[in-house]
């Protein structure tokens, strides 16, 4: 209970310790700051107010003009599981580099209290962990930005600052994501847009410090290039969300389609099997009349995560509508026969005994409900045994799992091997035939 009220309770614990570290060691440079300004340890001179002030004022205008676009782009990038991400660290790491540590960290605060309180008040509690922790971690990493560049802006300076910036930022972050087993290592190349769109901010940080290391209002001029940024990002995340299914994060069908085509291309030019599954929840209607429907989506996500950890990377899976997905399965070591049909077999058993093991906590009332009796019945069809066409051998899967459910669900079928009659008219009366077998 208290774990869900204060999630990051639940997170394993070499992340949770990661995660106190951070946050303490942020605290503990904060306060020193403070005692910095207040015994008048640190210089602050009214040009380093001028700054801050105006990299301030730019970067809740910033903000403020985004807003829409930055609330809606947000809310896309969480159905399709991609992070949002918040462009203001152009203003934080100028910041960092031109004014000292102090002046800066009160930048940041100032940039993450608007963004929290006034773009996204409805997030404003959710995960609160989560947003205490990003700021830690940004805080941390204007530290060490401003260590490095230590007053003097050189371009040697500006830009260890900003590749410090970078470093710390990130490995914070992606540190706990991969301590807390949202992502394994070998998943991190997915992090590569956003790593990149980072990358380009501090670059025009860099910019932004040499423009304002010779006038301050030059800092108008970063304006039009990074709304400009904003959109082209803004219609990469619709793109992304019209190949993702928001609730599962897997292929949509047409998507899943366009891939599966492209793969038994390759395969029958290259004379290789491929394998298709259909995989359907059992009874979901009445797991979700039971549950609710809230109930039903965590374990239609719940399915999804585990088909992904299941299956291999090269495999194609997608959410075929409703509760029923679709796997391709490229075959490349196995002839066609036999084989090709024990080895899906074995894939296939292992999705529906994982479904089997499969806990998923959702909170539908005050307390969590734990559902474990979620089953799956599969259906499995060969290419090119079953059929020469992507139709043919999806019609043939879907006979095979009718069988599954007929058989009392729970359970694997895999579609008949039948002797494969050559030529495009043998092609043509393999899918019929899967269709007679319906
Ligand atoms: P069977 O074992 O024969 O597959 O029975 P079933 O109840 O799983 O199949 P049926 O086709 O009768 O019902 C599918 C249900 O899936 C009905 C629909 O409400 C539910 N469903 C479809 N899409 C979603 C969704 O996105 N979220 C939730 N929660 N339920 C969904
Ligand atoms: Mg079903
Ligand atoms: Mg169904």
């Amino acid at each position: 209970m208290q774990s869900r009220r204060f999630p990051v309770f639940a997170l394993p614990g070499r992340a949770l310790a990661v995660v106190v570290a951070v946050e303490l060691a942020t605290a503990l440079l904060v306060v020193g700051d403070v005692v910095r300004v207040a015994t008048g340890a640190v210089a602050v001179t009214p040009h380093h107010l001028a700054t801050a002030g105006l990299l301030t004022a730019a970067g809740v205008l910033h903000q403020e003009v985004s807003s829409r676009v930055e609330r809606y782009r947000s809310r896309v990038a969480s159905g399709s599981g991609t992070a949002a991400l918040n462009l203001g660290s152009l203003w934080i790491a100028t910041a960092a580099v031109l004014c000292p540590t102090p002046v800066a960290v009160a930048v940041a605060v100032v940039s993450y209290l608007h963004l929290r309180c006034f773009v996204y008040p409805a997030h404003a509690n959710r995960d609160l962990y989560k947003i205490v922790y990003s700021a830690s971690a940004t805080l941390l990493a204007v530290h060490a930005a401003s260590a490095v560049a230590d007053g003097d802006v050189t371009l040697a300076t500006t830009v260890g600052a900003l590749a410090a910036y970078l470093a710390v930022d990130t490995v914070a972050v992606v540190g706990v994501v991969v301590l807390s087993g949202v992502l394994k290592i070998r998943d991190l190349p997915r992090l590569r847009p956003e790593l990149t769109l980072e990358t380009a901010l501090l670059c025009l940080a860099a910019l932004l410090t040499a423009a304002m290391s010779i006038q301050l209002w030059l800092i108008a001029f970063v304006f039009p290039p990074l709304l400009l940024l904003h959109r082209a990002l803004f219609v990469r995340q619709l793109e992304l969300a019209a190949r993702i299914d928001g609730k599962t994060g897997l292929l949509t069908a047409a998507t899943w389609h366009e891939l599966a085509t492209a793969h038994l291309d390759e395969a029958r030019v290259r004379g290789r099997s491929v394998g298709v599954l259909i995989v359907d929840i059992d009874q979901f209607k009445e797991l979700n009349d039971r549950y609710g429907h809230l109930a039903g989506d965590a374990v239609l996500a719940a399915l999804a995560r585990t088909l992904r950890t299941t299956l291999r990377r090269r495999d194609a899976v997608g959410r075929f509508g409703g509760e029923e997905f679709v796997v391709l399965l490229p075959l490349p070591h196995t002839a066609p026969g036999e084989s090709a049909r024990a080895e899906l077999g074995t894939v296939a058993e292992r999705i529906r005994a994982a479904a089997e093991a499969l806990r998923v906590e959702a909170g539908t009332g005050p307390e969590p409900v734990v559902i474990d009796h979620v089953t799956v019945s599969v259906g499995g069809a060969v290419f090119p045994d079953h059929g020469h066409h992507l139709l043919d051998v999806v019609a043939a899967a879907d006979a095979a799992l009718y069988e599954a459910k007929r058989s009392g669900r729970n359970a694997v079928r895999l579609a008949k091997r039948r002797p494969a009659p050559a030529g495009r008219a043998g092609a043509e009366q393999t899918g019929r035939q899967a269709d007679r077998d319906r």
